[in-house]
């Protein structure tokens, strides 16, 4: 099977297809800011930022001899860090093309990290393993069933020492930035709650210790859409808020282009990414802005392209 070369950023397909009606080529685009800001900077230049997260020719093999399987191959990507908003990315791909094997060895965990070759850099360093400047959260509800809905949200403060008075009054405020009730909500336990409730809970447990980089594997999966579409908004909000970079890995092709700065596309296993696709920005909530023209223009031409990755080589249409 040929797949297009896994790219330079901006020499990826997607910068070199015309840009379609809703999708902008992603191209050098990501990086103009941070030289535009440079030539525009005054006399005392400052050394230039970090890339956030960058994958140089990053390839994970699990197991060994016989066994060995790579699930990702070459992968090559930047994500700049800009001053006043971090990057959205989205990935989509096919079941096992490892997706979430790009979001662990961001996160620094084992057995995906350490990458078999190439290098993950967070910030300009090597990923040496996990770091608190990275906050996952997951599908399934990563809270403690024994522990209230204050004290979830609060574990990771108290892990870093923060007082109870503090650490509580930071958690009755995340209580309320997820839209729970700190009355009705602060006190009950996981069982007591509906998985909207507790997806609110995860992410405020993630985002209460102010991560850099947020890594978010199908968080919203779960969910009935109007929930989902609340979700949206309420992730939209909190990023906009936090400023952190986000890698959110989704089904949802309507969910990645109303979230997205940028949608990286992937091939089937050993996953490569195919595409990285600039997205319109959002600007309005979900059940508005997914129901427009330009929008859902712009699903349609993501969806072609995830489509061709997941088509069976073998279902390809006979020549001749
Ligand atoms: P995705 O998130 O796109 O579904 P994953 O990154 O979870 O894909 O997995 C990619 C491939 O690597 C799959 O075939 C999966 O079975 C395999 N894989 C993932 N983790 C391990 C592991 N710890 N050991 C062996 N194979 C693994």
């Amino acid at each position: 099977m040929s797949t297009p070369d896994p790219m330079q950023p901006a020499a990826s397909p997607a910068a070199a297809d015309p840009a379609p009606a809703a999708v902008a080529p992603s191209t050098a685009a990501a990086a103009a800011p941070a030289s535009v800001a440079a030539a525009s900077a005054p006399v005392a230049a400052t050394a230039p930022r970090p890339h956030v997260v960058e994958f140089r020719d990053v390839s994970k093999t699990y197991g060994s001899g016989a066994r060995a399987y790579t699930a990702i191959k070459n992968i090559n990507f930047v994500v700049d860090d800009r001053p006043d908003h971090g990057e959205f990315v989205s990935i989509l791909g096919p079941s096992g093309c490892g997706k979430s094997t790009i979001l662990r060895l961001i996160a620094g965990l084992s057995p995906q990290h350490p990458p078999t070759t190439g290098d993950v850099l967070v910030f300009g360093q090597r990923v040496a393993g996990a770091s608190a400047d990275r906050g996952m959260v997951f599908q399934d509800y990563t809270s403690f069933d024994h522990l209230s809905v204050l004290d979830n949200i609060a574990f990771g403060l108290e892990c870093r020492g923060v007082p109870l008075k503090e650490r509580h009054e930071q958690a009755m405020a995340w209580i309320a930035k997820v839209g729970l009730n700190k009355d009705a909500d602060a006190q009950k336990f996981p069982h007591q709650l509906s998985g909207g409730m507790r997806q609110r809970v995860a992410i405020a447990r993630t985002l209460i210790l102010k991560p850099r980089i947020i890594l978010m594997d199908e968080p919203f999966g779960a969910l009935d859409p109007p929930t989902r579409y609340a979700m949206q908004d309420l992730l939209m909000n909190l990023w906009r808020d936090q400023q952190a970079s986000v890698f959110f890995i989704t089904h949802s092709i309507e969910e990645s282009v109303f979230l997205s700065d940028r949608v990286f596309i992937m091939s089937r296993a050993p996953g490569t990414i195919t595409h990285q696709l600039k997205m319109p920005p959002a600007g309005k909530p979900a059940h508005v802005r997914q129901r427009e023209r330009d929008f859902l223009d712009a699903v349609f031409e993501v969806r072609d392209l995830v489509e061709g990755q997941e088509r069976p080589a073998a279902a390809a249409p006979a020549v001749g």
